[in-house]
């Protein structure tokens, strides 16, 4: 059995260690450990024991693993683990089981399960939707509780003793209770800062449906810090494209979105007047084949068949009428007729486009379709010419 040292210590960072058993894949075993193993939601410690970079630490129940990048032969080994990353653990841990804490206490809401991760970290919530303001009021209080630097303690109690508990445990025998006073009491096996001052800032992000339920994404101490600074800086590069203040900038976003879309609906406008103003001048330009058949083709090089719509159907207004339009990339065609011309548009795209491995298809007067390739649609517009 491994003798857990973060169970007492969450701040011991070096120690000594017996090396007990080796196995496979380069496990070490250790009588004693302060690295903690993946477990509770929170990831496992890296570090170096004898020099050597540990890559995993698994719990195995009675004993933790250690996967090490590279055999360690020695009996006796000093062992170092890696602070930054166990102390920033430590404050989204501990800045859990406040916010969980602070929202049974503000809204009566039950946290059913917790996840960190690498950026983020999240509660699920026993609730179908949380408001904005009560997001805000959770982080005003939880930062409150943090300013307090209300101690965090660690007992061990028996379960048979029934421990007042935020959640109750399903555990058996002996419970390690981590407790925040005046505030929260916890079966936790995991790694706590000793004042909630050492959580930092609190920051509450995105909310998401799960199930019934309700994702918070929070960051705790210095992964808030950094995220407050990328947004910053972000909203600061918004801010100087639209030359505004940082706090105009929502509404000038939703204004400026609002204008280019009313722009957008003029350009499509003025594109069907000018596309049919030139297909009647098309008509009025095109001879007449034999047939008595006035046929015009029209070819872009690229993007969509939206401009040829209108000049198609100005075109296709005088009698005896046959407008072939055509975008190179993405290959697709167009294919308008006049009811006198004899011409079934949909029918004749459709059988044309099919033959070279392309869809389409459209009414008796006006027909769409894309091809597979630019060779595909050069074949069909040939086919229907
Ligand atoms: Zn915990």
């Amino acid at each position: 059995m491994t003798e857990r040292l973060y169970y007492t210590d969450s701040y011991l960072t070096e120690f000594r260690a017996l090396v007990v058993e080796r196995a496979e894949g380069n496990r070490i075993y250790l009588d004693r450990t302060a690295f903690y193993p993946t477990s509770g939601g929170q990831p496992f410690d890296t570090g170096f024991i004898a020099g050597v970079p540990v890559v995993d630490v698994i719990d195995e129940g009675a004993r933790i693993a250690h996967v090490m990048a590279s055999p360690v032969d020695s009996e006796e080994v000093d062992c170092r683990i890696d602070w930054r990353r166990r102390f920033d653990h430590m404050q989204q841990h501990t800045g859990q089981h406040l916010l969980s804490a602070v929202l049974a206490e503000l809204f009566g809401i039950a946290t059913v399960s917790v996840h960190f991760g690498a950026a983020s970290s999240t509660v699920d919530v026993n609730t179908p939707a949380l408001s904005a303001d009560q997001i805000r009021a959770a982080e005003v209080r939880a930062n409150e509780r943090v300013f307090e630097n209300l101690p965090v303690n660690v007992i061990f109690a028996d379960h048979s003793d029934e421990p007042e508990l935020r959640k109750a445990s399903t555990r058996a025998g002996k419970l390690r209770v981590v407790g925040i006073q005046g505030l929260d009491r916890s079966a936790c096996g995991g790694t706590h800062v000793r004042a909630t001052g050492e959580i930092g800032p609190v920051l509450l992000r995105k909310l998401d449906k799960v199930r019934g339920a309700t994702r918070i994404e929070f960051l705790c101490g210095s992964r808030a810090a950094r995220r407050a600074r990328a947004d910053f800086d972000a909203l600061s590069r918004i801010a100087q494209a639209l030359s505004a203040p940082l706090d105009d900038t929502p509404g000038l976003v939703i204004s400026q979105m609002e204008a280019l879309q009313a722009a957008e609906k003029e350009r499509r406008h003025v594109e069907e007047e000018l596309g049919a103003a030139q297909g009647r001048d098309l008509y009025q330009a095109t001879a007449a084949d034999s047939r008595g058949i006035r046929r015009a083709i029209k070819r872009l090089p690229s993007g969509s068949l939206d401009p040829l719509r209108a000049m198609a159907q100005a075109f296709c207004l005088g009698p005896m009428a046959v407008f072939i339009g055509t975008v190179e990339q993405p290959p697709a065609i167009l294919l308008a007729s006049s009811a006198d011309s004899g011409i079934d548009a949909g029918k004749v795209l459709k059988a044309v486009i099919t033959e070279v491995g392309g869809r389409g298809g459209g009414t008796p007067r006006m027909a769409q379709g894309s091809a597979p390739s630019g060779a595909a649609l050069e074949k069909a517009l040939q086919a229907i010419i």
